[in-house]
């Protein structure tokens, strides 16, 4: 038994079946989370990772335990609940995906919700805090993750009254008359309300949980404070100046915290150190042959806003004939899971908008937007973040947003003078100084920004990189890590007591 057991819905590694046998390789579905975590287990710390793991009868008997990595990681144990195929289509690929993902980011039209899903999510979530009570050792903190695992709570608290019961809240939190639209809302915030601590990326998103829970029980705010300082408080739609850290629900006490995740800058740094990312980079450099990179990167996703970003580049296009051959965009998108079929509508209607703004204004030897339909790996991504001069982040609506950081990272490493244009929409907005905000609804807006950020003088974005660079590279994931840890465990100082 262990004294952290990390409960996530994937395992750190990837597990395939080849000839009959389960192997197992990196996670290549990109994911800036698993790292992250792993990360906690270095250096030899004891640990258990609680995840899912397809349980097929064919491949013989269920191993409930594995290793993770030997070498890296010696105590690390991936404890695994074993569900079929169709509990993780069910749990994982549609459900969350079409019911919560959806109203979590505030596209509640769009969201399906059925009973009999909800049944079957229940179920995971039961099976998961079942497997959990067994990994934890007496007085253990156990750190949930995520909405994937919203009911764990309140059948650990069951299980285990013991417990110092964690969770982080990864994706974006909504205003409570979004969140209240989901049926089970009231199931949702009683589990989460078992807590001891609920941490959010950014003080808004807790305040939602705040005005959530009050939708559903009274509660009484025992302390309220003004944001810490690294916390944008106004100009950008997500910024808040005071937040709650702790609320009373029927005599216990839950802590609330805000902790963006951050980023390990090693990784950016060996990748600009490896001579296959430098090679790439002089013939990025080449291939773009004095004309600007205007570069975006995310996942197939209709809250990454994409279509409203290439009606913007258009504009651009149309407003300013005189960056005709002399910037082109260059777009990865990462196509998401096969069986995702919400997501093929959305991948028609960004293909068509590239074809014809291609068809619009493409010449010989300028291709004005270059769409890569494909992950790229990492260090790749670092080639194309450090030969970017403007990298366009424009969620509609995201909990935080890793690749803004990652390229403010690799410009402060290579002291660039590149400029982030990042939605005000987006949880690192609240949070990355110094980058350029945009409204993702207003395309008109979007082109004006992006007009502004291919033209400001190397002096202003030097220095408004440097401030976004102080913030990624000061706050980074062994920050997040070690103060995550620390406000669980009760010693976080919160300076500016309000209430
Ligand atoms: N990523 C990658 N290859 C790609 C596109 C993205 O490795 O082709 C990684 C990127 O480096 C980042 C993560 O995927 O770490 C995306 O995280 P983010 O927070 O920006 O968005 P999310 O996909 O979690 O909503």
């Amino acid at each position: 038994q262990s004294d952290l057991v990390m409960v996530y819905h994937r395992l750190p590694y990837e597990e395939y079946i080849e000839d009959g046998i389960q192997k197992r390789r990196r996670p290549t579905s990109p994911n800036g989370i698993i790292p992250t975590l792993m990360s906690f287990f270095a250096d030899g710390k004891k640990g258990s990772w609680v995840a899912w793991s397809i349980h097929d009868p064919k491949l013989g008997e269920f191993e409930s335990h594995t290793e993770v990595d030997v070498d890296k990681y010696p105590n690390l144990v991936a404890a695994r609940v074993g569900l079929s195929k169709r509990d993780v289509d069910i749990f994982y690929k549609k459900f969350s995906k079409e019911a919560f993902w959806p109203t979590l980011h505030t596209f509640w039209e769009r969201a399906t919700f059925r009973e009999d899903h909800w049944e079957v999510f229940k179920d995971v979530n039961r099976r998961f805090a079942e497997r959990t009570s067994e990994e934890a050792a007496e007085g253990a903190t156990v750190w949930i993750h995520d909405y994937n695992l919203w009911m764990v709570p309140a059948y650990l608290r069951e299980l285990r009254p013991d417990l110092n019961i964690a969770f982080f809240h990864h994706t974006y939190f909504p205003s409570a008359d979004v969140f209240n639209v989901l049926p089970w809302r009231r199931e949702i915030v009683g589990s989460l309300l078992q807590c001891d601590y609920i941490g959010f990326h950014i003080p808004r998103q807790a305040e939602n949980f705040v005005d959530v829970a009050r939708g559903v029980t009274p509660i009484d705010v025992k302390e309220k404070v003004g944001c810490a300082p690294r916390f944008v408080t106004y100009g950008c739609a997500v910024g808040l100046d005071e937040m709650t850290t702790e609320i009373e629900v029927n005599n216990r006490r839950i802590r609330l915290g805000a902790h963006p995740v951050g980023l390990d800058l090693n990784r950016v740094s060996d990748a600009l150190e490896d001579p296959v990312i430098q090679n790439r980079m002089t013939e990025l450099r080449e291939e773009l042959s004095g004309t600007k990179l205007v570069l975006s990167v995310e996942r197939l996703d209709y809250t990454k806003g994409i279509p409203a970003k290439l009606q913007a580049f258009e504009k651009l296009l149309e407003d300013h004939p005189e960056l005709h051959g002399k910037v082109t965009l260059v777009t990865v998108c990462v196509p998401a899971a096969k069986e995702m079929t919400v997501y093929k509508k959305l991948q028609i209607e960004i293909e068509q908008a590239v074809g014809r703004i291609n068809g619009r204004y493409a010449d010989v030897g300028w291709t004005p937007v270059q769409f890569f339909f494909r992950a790229v790996p990492f260090e790749q991504l670092v080639a194309y973040y450090a030969m970017a001069d403007v990298m366009w982040i424009t969620p509609l609506r995201d909990g935080l947003n890793l690749v803004a950081k990652e390229y403010v990272a690799t410009q402060g490493k290579i002291e660039g003078s590149g400029v982030l244009v990042l939605s005000e929409f987006a949880g690192a907005a609240a949070e990355v100084r110094g980058a350029m905000l945009t409204n993702p609804h207003d395309p008109a807006e979007m082109a004006e920004t992006c007009y502004l950020a291919l033209a400001m003088n190397r002096d202003e974005a030097r220095s408004r990189m440097r401030e976004a660079y102080e913030i990624v590279s000061h706050y980074d994931i062994e920050h997040w890590g070690n103060e995550f840890l620390a406000a669980v465990k009760g010693k976080a100082n919160h300076k500016t007591r309000l209430v």
